[in-house]
Order: structure tokens, then sequence, then C-alpha cells
């Protein structure tokens, strides 16, 4: 009998891992939580029945995040991150020179520890860095509570259910508002938005009132199946989004980082959005 995990983040339609090994399996209070061996994927990891990250493609996802927020800001000394548990942001952001302290609040410790366990890649030694300051809270009391600011924020969460939920609520995101620096930026990711087109328009409306500008970018990550994933962008700063491509460039070139998926013409392009998604934007 061969065991299989089925995706339900979607109703009538979703992806289907075989699992080759179940390595931990879990209720942690807050979620379940699995963690299992599939031969194409690698490691896979899965939070209340939604794949979460895979050892195969977190690159695309982990680079995306990270390196477009941190190249347009080019000087980010200060970074908090929301969620992000299996530590593949806060391993990215620790490649940039320019990082004096990074701040990750998480929700689950026993994510974190997993993850450390069976995703030692994700993290690759990033929560023993002494520039991480690792905080177990609800990202949503955080931000309404922390006197900090921060030059570039990313809310690597989970979809908006379950304790995710309020990671996508109007208070989260003036609690973002509250710890940014006039001139930081703040990026989330916003589901795949042909499957979670409404995700898009209900971000969009709800951090359009407190930021100059609220828009999105994009990229194909394998394993969130249904076409692009969508990474909202808030800031005050509407310089970020124009910074030319040879700045750009020369940032990318001087930071001396080697990615997989992520390029200064990559950072360009993900900012092209269809209109399906342009559509949401009004
Ligand atoms: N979509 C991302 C991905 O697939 O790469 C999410 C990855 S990461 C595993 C999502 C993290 O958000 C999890 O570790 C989960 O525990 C955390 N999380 C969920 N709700 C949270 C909350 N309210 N505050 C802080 N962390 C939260």
């Amino acid at each position: 009998m061969t065991n299989t995990y089925l995706e339900t983040l979607y109703p009538s339609w979703g992806q289907q891992f075989v699992m080759d090994e179940v390595l931990f399996e879990v209720n942690t209070g807050h979620q379940h939580l699995v963690i299992f061996n599939n031969a194409q994927w690698g490691t896979v990891m899965a939070l209340d029945g939604v794949i979460q990250t895979t050892e195969k493609d977190e690159f695309i996802y982990h680079e995306m995040m990270v390196h477009v927020p941190m190249m347009a800001h080019g000087n980010a000394k200060k970074v908090l991150i929301i969620g992000g548990g299996d530590g593949g942001i806060l391993r990215e952001v620790l490649k940039h020179d320019t990082v004096e302290s990074v701040t990750q609040v998480e929700i689950d410790q026993q994510v974190i520890d997993m993850c450390i366990k069976y995703l030692p890649n994700h993290s690759a030694g990033a929560y023993d860095n002494p520039k991480a300051n690792i905080v177990i809270a609800d990202g949503v009391d955080f931000v309404n509570e922390c006197t900090e600011k921060f030059d570039v924020i990313i809310s690597d969460s989970t979809d908006p259910m379950g304790p995710g939920e309020v990671l996508f609520t109007s208070r989260f995101y003036q609690g973002i508002k509250n710890c940014l620096n006039d001139d930081g930026v703040f990026v989330a990711q916003n589901g795949v938005s042909f499957m979670q087109t409404d995700e898009v328009t209900t971000t969009y409306k709800r951090l359009s009132p407190l930021f100059k500008q609220a828009s999105f970018y994009s990229g194909a990550v394998p394993t969130y199946v249904g076409g692009i994933m969508t990474f909202a962008w808030a800031t005050d700063n509407l310089d970020l989004i124009e910074t030319p491509d040879e700045v750009i460039k020369q940032r990318f070139k001087a930071s001396g980082i080697k990615t997989r998926f992520y390029t200064p013409e990559v950072h360009k392009g993900s900012f092209a959005l269809p209109q399906y998604v342009l559509d949401c934007l009004k």
C-alpha cells in the first residue's frame, strides 16, 4: 500500500506526494506538522495540509522573498522575519553583509526544531548566527508591541488559515507600518494568485491605506501549485521599485551572493504582473 500525502489547500484539486518515509508527524498545539521523504522533491514539510517547503525547490522561494527587497533597499542593517520556521529566509538574509541583526518571530518552536533536524540545509547553521535573534511569539502581537524599527520586513507565513490567518489582517499590517523605517520595505508571501486571487485583492485593499505603494511581484515555485507565487510589496519609499537595473546589478555583484534562481534580470522581471493580477489592484 503506497503511503501518500494529499495537499488539501483547495477543496476540489490538489497535488499528491508519495511518502517514501514519514520522518516526523505531530500536532504541535498550533498546527499539524509532518515531514516526509519523496523521491522527486527530497524531504518535504507540510503544515495543516499545505506543502510549505521542499528540499529541491526551496531556493526559488527563499531567494525571491529575500534578495528582491534586500537588493532594492541596498543597505538593510536591521531585518525582521515573521514566520519562516524552516530557516530558509534567515539563511538568505544572513548572506547580506549589510545586515547587523535579524529578528525572527516564529509562533511554533517545534517547526524550528524539526526543520533543523530533518531539513538542516534550509537553515544551514543560520539559527546559530550571533546576528540572529529568535523570538517565539505570534507575529501579529510582536509587530503591534514592537518599539524597534526595521529596514526590511519579510512575512514568511503559512496561508491565511489557522495561526497564519492573523498575518493577513489590517491589524498585522498596521503593526508592520509601526515598525518599518520610513525608507524600508515590507514583503510577504501572498499565495498563488491564479488560485487565490481574492487574497491579492484583500491584501492590496488592506495595505493601500497604510503605505504610499502597495503592489506585488512574483516567482514560479513548482510545489506551490497553480501558477505564479505572488509576493506582496509595501513601502513609503517609491524609489525602491524603480531602483535602476545597473544599481541592482552592481549591488548583486558586490554582495558576492551565489544564487540558483535570483538574478538582477529576474528581479526586474518579477514586477511585471499579468493582467488578471493587475485587475486585482483597482
Ligand atoms: N509559505 C512559506 C513556504 O512555504 O515557504 C511558509 C513557510 S514557513 C514554514 C511558515 C511559518 O509561519 C511556519 O513556521 C509557521 O509556524 C509560521 N506561522 C504561522 N502563523 C504564525 C504567526 N501568527 N506568527 C508567527 N509565525 C507564524
